[in-house]
């Protein structure tokens, strides 16, 4: 449990440290430097933090968050998309790493994480609302599901799992299941990988 201190200041750092990859001595430095920002500067991080609750939605069909009150995202609004590809990405960010690329002009899924190795948990991975588009996505002309997962042992196991749980529907609407292939270099994140890594490990997927 986390406990909140009275003085606002270590209200503040214990906040920071909630994020991922943040640290007590980071947490303590983002404070610092509000400290030391304009009012201006903190307002605007104010606003923009509760923008996140009153004008970001998730989209219904591909599961990012994105701007907007309701309905389907931009990408997914896309007619001129391919329906007959759908990349399974772990996050909103990996899905923005393929985007940035402009090598991938399918649909997307966000799964929403990765299974944990220390537990094999799937919970909390948004896996039966994938299955449960698939016929829809199949009588839209889905031909192809790539699973674009990070080049790490999490993303390696979740691309086991999903396929297994995947390929039997694939073989009733006749669509396929495949995996990036290794362009990416092991242990790499896509949010990290630059377009020509991207484009190479789509291209030879398998
Ligand atoms: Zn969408």
């Amino acid at each position: 449990m986390w406990r909140m201190s009275a003085d606002p200041i270590e209200k503040l750092s214990s906040l920071f440290e909630r994020f991922p990859g943040i640290g007590p001595r980071q947490a303590q430095r983002f404070v610092q430097f509000l400290l030391r920002s304009s009012p201006a500067i903190r307002r605007e991080l104010m606003d923009g933090v509760r923008e996140l609750g009153s004008s970001v939605h998730q989209c219904p069909e591909c599961m990012r968050y994105s701007a907007g009150n309701k309905g389907l995202c931009a990408i997914c609004a896309d007619n001129n998309r391919d329906t007959g590809l759908l990349a399974v990405v772990s996050s909103d960010g990996d899905l923005l790493a393929l985007e940035r690329s402009h090598t991938y002009r399918g649909r997307y899924f966000v799964l929403g994480g990765l299974i944990s190795l220390a537990s094999d948990k799937i919970n909390g991975l948004r896996l039966s609302e994938l299955t449960t588009s698939l016929s829809q996505r199949a009588d839209a002309g889905l031909q192809e599901i790539i699973l674009a997962f990070p080049a790490n042992p999490e993303g390696d196991a979740t691309a086991i799992r999903v396929r297994e749980e995947l390929a039997p529907i694939g073989l009733i609407h006749g669509f396929k299941v495949s995996t990036l292939g290794r362009g990416l270099s092991t242990g790499s994140e896509l949010e990290y990988a630059d377009p020509d890594t991207l484009k190479s490990a789509l291209d030879n997927r398998k």
